[in-house]
């Protein structure tokens, strides 16, 4: 039993073991010394402590068992929002961190980041190598984008299938093109074989860009959306790019792919 448990339970019981006091001050005192019922009395008082000593038992079993049951419910929430596979969070808590980033970034006025990534002719490489080298592949892309990634805040989720979420909080355009190009050939220097492609020797992945700073007009429905356009298009112009999506002076949506050698 710690400190803080001994003091919880001695508060708890504070009025049981007063009334146990006066009873024995009573019952060692000279009042009613030769009284027929003292016996009883006495019996009566030992019961008592028993009742108490038991109650004090099951109040600390309760107690263990309830911070037992706190554990084991953070342990489950962490593990409710970690994709199995890969070890990195799932779309679940992609979706409650998003809606987050989302309101702060309308609250601060800051630019908010989303990358959406797609490895290339995966449904090939699965044909091609097998299932079970296609979760290896998953853990590898998943684990070498990661590593891109500095900031505390940024991150990293696997939306579903071969499709990861990137989430950079407070990133310009940029700043998140840079990244992006970082997650892009990150990819490329892994060197993981995939003969059925038809854009390199080796796995590679499409990346679509979207930055906006939240606003009262639209959702991050939108900001999501944008991004997909940009991935689909990089997926258009040949795979293995990276592409942003751009308000040009604000009005005319513009697809900008960034060069790669
Ligand atoms: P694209 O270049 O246009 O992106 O084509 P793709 O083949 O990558 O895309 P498509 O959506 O046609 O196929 C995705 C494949 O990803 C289908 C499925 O076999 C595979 N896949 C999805 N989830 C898993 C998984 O958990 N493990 C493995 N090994 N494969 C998966
Ligand atoms: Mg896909
Ligand atoms: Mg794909």
């Amino acid at each position: 039993m710690d400190d803080e448990e001994h003091i919880f339970i001695m508060n708890l019981f504070a009025e049981e073991e007063d009334t146990i006091r006066e009873a024995e001050q009573v019952l060692n005192s000279e009042i009613g010394r030769g009284d027929k019922l003292l016996p009883h009395f006495d019996k009566l008082l030992n019961a008592y402590k028993k009742l108490s000593r038991q109650t004090k038992r099951i109040v600390r079993m309760a107690d263990n068992l309830q911070r037992d049951l706190n554990v084991a419910t953070d342990r489950l929430s962490v593990l409710c929002r970690i994709d199995q596979l890969t070890n990195i969070a799932n779309r679940r808590c992609l979706e409650e961190t998003y809606s987050i980033e989302w309101q702060r970034s309308l609250r601060s006025a800051t630019p908010l980041a989303v990358i959406i990534i797609d490895i290339d002719f995966f449904k090939q490489y699965n044909d091609s190598y097998g299932h079970a080298k296609g979760d290896t592949c998953l853990q590898i892309v998943a684990q070498a984008i990661k590593q891109t990634l500095k900031r505390p805040q940024d991150l990293l989720a696997r939306y579903g299938g071969e499709e990861f979420v990137v989430l950079l909080p407070e990133t310009n355009d940029p700043g998140a093109l840079n990244v992006a190009e970082g997650i892009r050939s990150a990819i490329e220097v892994q060197s993981i074989p995939h003969r059925m492609s038809t854009v390199s020797n080796y796995v590679t992945i499409s990346v679509g860009v979207c930055v906006m700073t939240a606003n009262l007009l639209d959702n991050k429905d939108v900001h999501f959306f944008r991004a997909d356009q940009a991935l689909y298009q990089a997926k258009e112009n040949g795979r293995n790019k990276v592409v942003i999506w751009e308000a040009e002076g604000g009005s005319t949506p513009q697809l900008t792919t960034l060069p790669h050698g």
